[in-house]
């Protein structure tokens, strides 16, 4: 088995194609192990993580693209802008799907572009197009543009205006307003600095399975078995935790100083979603759980928070009014900031004032 990543280097507006081993795939298992082999071949240590010396890079694991359920998931590595340390950050949605079927498993963007770019990559050819016109625009529009550029099915992975402006919370936001984030470490900040707005990816390449019908015929058989047994999952997402995490002294709460908050809570857990705000459920690629949160309110529409952005905006920050937490996720998911640190820092600001 081999892999292909793309090489782009932002600075030269070139690309080439590198061939991963079998043996380097042996070595450097999943998504999580090439990224960090290629972050030790093409970065260093010492770099400035918005320098143009960072690489940023986009890695799927072998799984990718076969079916097995919850392998639409891939990796967002690079030194990390928020810590200066390593970074990795994991996404699901749609995006590491639809880079494979666009015939590629990664890719590594060296360099800084000199002005505002996207990259296409589109039945097994990666182009590097000028994206002033997406500049400024929020991760939802940016998206829907994209989409409309390349056709359906196709997939985008994007940054906002706070990833533009180098915000060291910035994220990389997936699908739209269905909203899968790579959130931890400043990804965002990093895409940024490299003038690199968005990747939109499109194509019909079929992945290789040496038996490809056993892997159909067991990811069948393991849906099943996670159908039966993450229904609650399914009815009411990671929000389905709230009400357990409080009674167990497991929410934030003020920074961690109180231990309890059994009446306010009643209003922000999953089952409170499910009566008042909850429209559907939306899942990754290839998961049967599909824990995604579809909400309509106050003609906001799209992803609802998830129990770490219920308890970092909502819990931590003792605010327990659903739509206006809903709000807040909603716009940190346009400007594509992290829900988690942006609740964190908010309720570290309530306690200076
Ligand atoms: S839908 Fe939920 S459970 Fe399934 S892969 Fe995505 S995040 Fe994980």
């Amino acid at each position: 088995m081999e892999m292909k990543v793309g090489l782009v280097d932002l600075t030269s507006r070139t690309s080439e194609d590198l061939t991963v081993s079998d043996d380097l795939l042996r070595k450097y298992i999943g998504g999580s192990g090439l990224g960090v082999y290629f972050l030790f071949r093409y970065g260093s240590p010492q770099a400035d993580p918005l320098s143009p010396e960072n690489p940023l890079i986009f890695m799927n694991g072998p799984f990718q693209g076969t079916g097995i359920p919850t392998s639409g998931r891939h990796q967002i590595l690079g030194k990390s802008p928020l810590t200066d340390a390593f970074g990795e950050s994991d996404s699901g949605g749609t995006f590491g799907y639809h880079l494979k079927r666009a015939g590629y498993d990664g890719l590594i963007f060296l360099g800084k572009a000199s002005s505002p770019v996207y990259i296409a990559v589109l039945d097994g050819r990666i182009e590097i197009r000028d994206g002033a016109f997406l500049w400024g625009r929020d991760t939802f529009e940016t998206e829907e543009e994209l989409i409309a550029l390349a056709g359906k099915p196709s997939s985008v992975a994007c940054i906002g205006p706070a990833g533009e402006r180098r915000v060291l919370l910035a994220n990389v936001m997936h699908d739209g307003r269905n909203a899968r984030a790579a959130g931890r470490g400043g990804m965002g900040a990093l895409m940024g600095s490299k003038n690199l707005k968005a990747i939109v990816a499109r194509g019909e390449a079929r992945p290789f399975m040496a038996d490809e019908k056993a892997v159909r015929a067991k990811s069948a058989e393991k849906a099943k078995l996670y159908v039966e047994k993450m229904g609650a999952m399914t009815r009411f997402g990671t929000p389905g935790g709230v009400a357990f995490a409080e009674q167990n002294g497991d929410l934030p709460l003020k920074n961690w100083s109180m231990g309890s908050w059994s009446e306010e809570v009643k209003s922000i857990t999953g089952e409170a979603m499910a009566d008042t705000i909850l429209t559907g459920n939306w899942g990754c690629t290839a998961c049967p759980i599909r824990c995604g949160r579809d909400v309509a309110f106050n003609g906001i529409y799209g992803a609802g928070p998830e129990y770490e952005t219920i308890g970092m905006l909502g819990s931590n920050c003792l605010f327990s009014v659903l739509k206006a937490i809903g709000s807040g996720n909603d716009l940190c998911n346009r400007m594509r900031i992290d829900t988690l640190s942006e609740g964190s820092a908010v309720a570290f600001s309530m306690e200076l004032f």
